[in-house]
């Protein structure tokens, strides 16, 4: 059996390959994206997208990092806040209520010291790898307000204001670094790579 080639960059198919949508953006608040297994290989997937255009960014691939992961980066420093919605029901599945945001850390005009975190899996997955990470539920959380709506037409959304991975963390930067950094490439960047995926699905759906 042959394996098919993989671009080096962004690990999919040459045929499909996103690199030529990356567009270089110097965030200044940190990004840290922690992918759900299930998400590496779907090719609708725009967290590559995003950690390939975001110069300040990480991404790592599991659903459960060791303690040794958190105090390892949480030794750096960072004010870390996790990009995760209040959701009622976590209350019953024993996810600890997270802390309330230090306001002065966020506007002390420091942007750099702010790190994000975020969740790259569906819904569901999302929650169990919250679950799975206490560490993760002790970060103060970040929601995101008055959203455009989203591009990301390709997978049917939990809820209608579901965002790609992409757009949440955009979104949730600029309202970090009180819009000072420009993510439109990113966004034009994921637009064009949505439209792409487009023509790789059949046209009756
Ligand atoms: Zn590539």
């Amino acid at each position: 059996m042959s394996k098919r080639q993989l671009c080096e960059t962004c690990l999919r198919p040459l045929k499909t390959c996103i690199c030529k949508h990356v567009r270089p953006v110097s965030n200044a608040a940190s990004l840290i994206i922690l992918q759900h297994p299930q998400e590496v290989y779907e090719a609708k997937n725009s967290a590559k997208l995003l950690n390939l255009c975001l110069k300040n960014s990480q991404i790592h691939v599991g659903e459960v990092f060791d303690d040794g992961f958190f105090q390892k980066t949480q030794a750096e420093n960072f004010y870390d806040l996790l990009l995760y919605p209040d959701t009622p029901e976590e209350k019953s599945l024993g996810i600890l209520k997270p802390p309330e945001i230090d306001v002065s850390q966020l506007n002390s005009g420091d942007n750099l010291k702010i790190r994000l975190w975020v969740l790259d899996g569906t819904w569901r997955k999302s929650r169990k790898m919250l679950y799975l990470n206490p560490a993760m539920q002790s970060m103060p959380r970040l929601s995101l307000q008055d959203c455009p709506p989203s591009l990301y037409t390709i997978r049917k959304a939990h809820s209608e204001n579901q965002l790609s991975t992409l757009e949440a963390s955009c979104y949730a930067l600029q309202q970090l670094e009180h819009y000072s950094v420009d993510y439109s490439p990113v966004l034009s960047a994921f637009a064009a790579f949505v439209a792409e995926q487009h023509t790789f699905l059949p046209s009756s759906s």
